[in-house]
C-alpha cells in the first residue's frame, strides 16, 4: 500500500508513530518529545514537566455495558499514572475529554469521576480541566496526565547497557480475565526504586513484555536481550487463560495491559535488590541485555530461540 507520495504507508502502529515522531514538529522546551512512556517539557531551567495522554475506547479499552462507567474512570487515571511510574515521576494534575454517547450521557460522566476520584485521592492528583462532548457513537475517554520528574531525573527507555539485569514489578499475562480493568499504578515502587539504584531503562508493560521490551532494546540504539523461560513470573490468570491453546508463558509475553514496570540495571544492582528486597516491591529477574540485537529466550535445556511479532499492535487487531 502506497501514499499518494508513492511513500509506503507504515503497516504497524510503532511504524506509524515513528512515521509521525520524524516529522513531528518540536521546540527548544521539548527535552524529550515522541518516543517514550512521557513528554518532558522544560519551561525554565530546573523546571521541568512531564506529560502523557491515553485515549480509551468502548469495545476495544473496556465494554461500557459489562464494566460500567466507574471501571471506565479508573482504568483512565491508572493507565496515564503508570505512564509517569514508567519515567519514576509523580503525578500532578489531570485533563479529562469525554465523548458521551447522547443516551445516559450526565450519568456516565459521573459515574467516570466517582470512579477516578479515590485513585486520584490517593496518589493526590488533581482534577484541572478537560472537555465534554456528546455523539451518537460510543464512549470515549482520553486522559492527559501532567506530572514532574524526581532525581536525578526521568528514567528513560534508551538507556539499557549491555549486560543489565532486566527486572519486572510482578508476575505477566491474562490480564483480560479481569486484571486489564484494576491495573495498579506502580509509582511508589518506581519511586522507592529510583531513591535505591541507578535505574538504566524502564517502560511500563500495556502492550506485552516481548512488544515493550523491544522498545527498550531498539530506544537503546539496538542491543537484544535474552528472557530465561523459567524466570519469567507467570499470573495464575495467564495459566486460566491458556486453555484457549496459547502456552501461559506465551501470555505472559505477549498479552498487554500487564501495567507492570520493566526496568533494567546494572546486574551487581540487580542482585542487591533482589536479595534485600525494597519494601513494597515485588521484583523478578527475567533475563539480560546482550549485544546480539532481538530479542531471545532460552528455554529450562538451554536452548534459545528467537521471539518473534511482539505483542498488541492498535493496527494489526481487530475487536
Ligand atoms: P504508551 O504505551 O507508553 O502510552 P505508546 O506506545 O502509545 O506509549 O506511544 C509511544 C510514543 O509515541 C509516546 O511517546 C507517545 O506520546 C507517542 N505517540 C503515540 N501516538 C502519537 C501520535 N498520534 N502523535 C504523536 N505522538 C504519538
Ligand atoms: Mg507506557
Amino acid at each position: 500500500v502506497s501514499s499518494p507520495s508513492g511513500e509506503p504507508t507504515p503497516q504497524t502502529e510503532f511504524a506509524l508513530i515513528d512515521w509521525i515522531r520524524r516529522r513531528a514538529p518540536g521546540s527548544s522546551s521539548v527535552v524529550l518529545g515522541i518516543g517514550d512512556d512521557c513528554a518532558m517539557l522544560r519551561t525554565r531551567p530546573g523546571c521541568e514537566i512531564l506529560a502523557t495522554t491515553d485515549m480509551l475506547m468502548d469495545g476495544r479499552h473496556f465494554r461500557l455495558q459489562r464494566d460500567g462507567p466507574e471501571a471506565v474512570g479508573y482504568k483512565a487515571l491508572a493507565v496515564n499514572l503508570s505512564d509517569i511510574a514508567a519515567m519514576a515521576g509523580i503525578p500532578l494534575a489531570a485533563l479529562v475529554s469525554v465523548a458521551l454517547p447522547h443516551e445516559g450521557a450526565a450519568p456516565i460522566a459521573q459515574g467516570i469521576l466517582a470512579g477516578m476520584k479515590p485513585l486520584a485521592e490517593r496518589f493526590d492528583v488533581a482534577l484541572a480541566g478537560g472537555d465534554t462532548n456528546a455523539w451518537d457513537g460510543p464512549l470515549v475517554v482520553c486522559l492527559t496526565l501532567l506530572g514532574e520528574p524526581t532525581p536525578p531525573g526521568p528514567v528513560r527507555r534508551s538507556g539499557a547497557c549491555l549486560g543489565d539485569s532486566i527486572l519486572v514489578t510482578g508476575p505477566l499475562g491474562g490480564s483480560l480475565r479481569g486484571r486489564h480493568l484494576r491495573p495498579e499504578p506502580r509509582l511508589r515502587e518506581a519511586q522507592a526504586l529510583q531513591r535505591a539504584a541507578n535505574i538504566h531503562a524502564m517502560i511500563d508493560l500495556s502492550d506485552g513484555l516481548a512488544s515493550d521490551l523491544d522498545h527498550i532494546l531498539v530506544e537503546s540504539g539496538g542491543l537484544g536481550a535474552t528472557l530465561e523461560e523459567e524466570s519469567i513470573p507467570i499470573h495464575p490468570d495467564a495459566i486460566a487463560m491458556a486453555e484457549d491453546g496459547r502456552t501461559p508463558l506465551d501470555h505472559a509475553l505477549r498479552d498487554g495491559e500487564d501495567f507492570e514496570l520493566c526496568l533494567t540495571v546494572a546486574p551487581a544492582v540487580a542482585e542487591r535488590v533482589l536479595r534485600e528486597p525494597l519494601e513494597g516491591v515485588r521484583l523478578y529477574r527475567v533475563g539480560e541485555i546482550i549485544a546480539t540485537s532481538g530479542l531471545w529466550l532460552r528455554s529450562v535445556q538451554g536452548a534459545v530461540s528467537r521471539i518473534t511479532d511482539g505483542g498488541f499492535d492498535h493496527l494489526r487487531s481487530a475487536e
